[in-house]
């Protein structure tokens, strides 16, 4: 099958010479400055179809990355199903078993069900649970503007200002089933210092969603002080460099689709906010679906078909 409608631009990088690692487990390496500092993570592959964050994790491997302070680690996390990707069938490698960005639970994690993702959550779990700020690289199906997810505990809202890449800053869950890593609890506990935000680069497979990850690892990693000025000015491009305060939303709500006959009012690609409550912005099985106040940003719509299929989420201005 060949995806017209989505064109691959970007060629996924050959992630075998990453394989060893240096940390005991498959495809993550660590680089240990010796200097006291944090453990900063970034992570590429969460879903093996959004190539992206593989481009920018090659890319700062050949550049020959070392932090100033701290650690830094490198994971290509579900490299088994990005180990399927295929051009020419681009979108059917997001997991082997299950999505890895669901199973965050205690009670799955500790549990003694069998799935690849789980057994891979399980073997990294010990790594995640010394990272004091992770960036989960991941990307869209539709051409929307980049943004930064954040659970939206106070402390996330704060390390993403820092960062101020990219221009949106969503936060809030959105109404997952399951639990996302950036949620997982040392995360996603407002007790702790631990920071976990999740970047969506844009369209998976669009040229600029390659420069878009390797842009906002580094203003991540600036953020968390463990790259120098040098590295980063060498390093990013012209929009990386002095962007726009971002903007902040908060996800309110999420529509999942009741029939297999859901349709959107219009092609919205994401990011579209619309003026009035009441407005019309999409029609499931027959029933309309409305905005439900005003001033409301329409996030990552997904033009996935099929009853029990998230098809949007809903953001309000904070
Ligand atoms: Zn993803």
């Amino acid at each position: 099958m060949v995806n017209q409608e989505y064109p691959v631009e970007l060629t996924a990088p050959d992630i075998e010479p990453y394989r060893k690692g240096n940390t005991g487990v498959e495809f993550v390496t660590t680089f240990d400055s010796g200097i006291p500092g944090p453990h900063v993570m970034i992570n590429a592959v969460t879903h093996g179809n959004e190539i992206c964050g593989a481009i920018a994790l090659d890319y700062f491997f050949k550049a020959g990355i070392a932090p100033t302070r701290g650690k830094l680690t490198f994971g290509f996390i579900n490299h088994m199903a990005y180990h399927t990707f295929d051009a020419d069938a681009a979108g059917e490698s997001r997991f082997v078993d299950e999505d890895f960005n669901r199973v965050w639970l205690e009670e799955r994690l500790d549990g003694d069900e069998d799935t690849v993702e789980l057994n891979r959550a399980r073997e990294l779990r010990p790594i995640f649970d010394t990272v004091d700020m992770m960036l989960d690289i991941h990307s869209m199906g539709t051409y929307s503007k980049a943004l930064m997810i954040c659970h939206g505990n106070e402390k996330e809202r704060a390390f993403a200002r820092k960062a101020n890449y990219p221009s949106y800053t969503m936060c809030g869950s959105g109404h997952i089933v399951g639990r996302r890593l950036i949620e997982y609890t040392p995360f996603g506990d407002p007790a702790t210092d631990k920071v976990a935000l999740l970047v969506e680069c844009g369209q998976h497979w669009a040229a600029e969603a390659g420069t878009i990850a390797i842009d906002t690892a580094l203003n991540f990693m600036r953020a968390a002080e463990v790259i120098s000025d040098e590295f980063f000015n060498q390093h990013v491009s012209e929009n990386g460099k002095n962007p726009p305060v971002a903007e902040e939303w908060n996800v309110v709500g999420g529509i999942t689709a009741d029939s297999d006959d859901f349709t959107f009012a219009e092609q919205y690609i994401g990011m579209e906010v619309i003026k009035k409550a009441g407005t019309v912005i999409a029609y499931d099985g027959g029933k309309e679906i409305v905005t439900p106040h005003d001033e409301c940003l329409l996030m990552m719509p997904n033009y996935n078909p099929g009853a029990g299929m998230r098809k949007l989420r809903l953001c309000k201005r904070p």
